[in-house]
């Protein structure tokens, strides 16, 4: 599994460094087994995935393996999807719930 880490989620990373270890610890988890662990999300959001860190704090992540087994790809802003391999993960984004859904 190749994991990559986009600059909005290492900017989140930094803000909440408090639970630096607890992201970690999940991103480790994710990178285990993706599907498993996250749940796909739906409308403007459709193709990724989010997990929860703690209440209310989630991960937003890509597998481009699942971008293109349902054909996000063209939908999903996973903009470098051709250039990855099939077990890519992308950490998209960090934060509280609500701030996450809001950009
Ligand atoms: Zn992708």
């Amino acid at each position: 599994m190749e994991a990559r880490f986009e600059a909005a989620f290492l900017k989140a990373l930094k803000k909440h460094a408090s639970i630096k270890k607890l992201v970690k610890r999940k991103v480790d988890m994710i990178i285990e087994n993706p599907i498993a662990i996250g749940e796909p999300l739906k409308g403007n959001w459709r193709g990724f995935y989010s997990c929860p860190v703690k209440r209310n704090f989630i991960i937003i992540y890509l597998y481009c393996e699942v971008c293109r087994k349902k054909g996000d790809n063209a939908v999903v802003a996973c903009s470098d999807c051709q250039d990855t391999p099939d077990n890519t993960i992308k950490f998209v984004l960090l934060g509280p719930h609500d701030d996450a859904y809001g950009i």
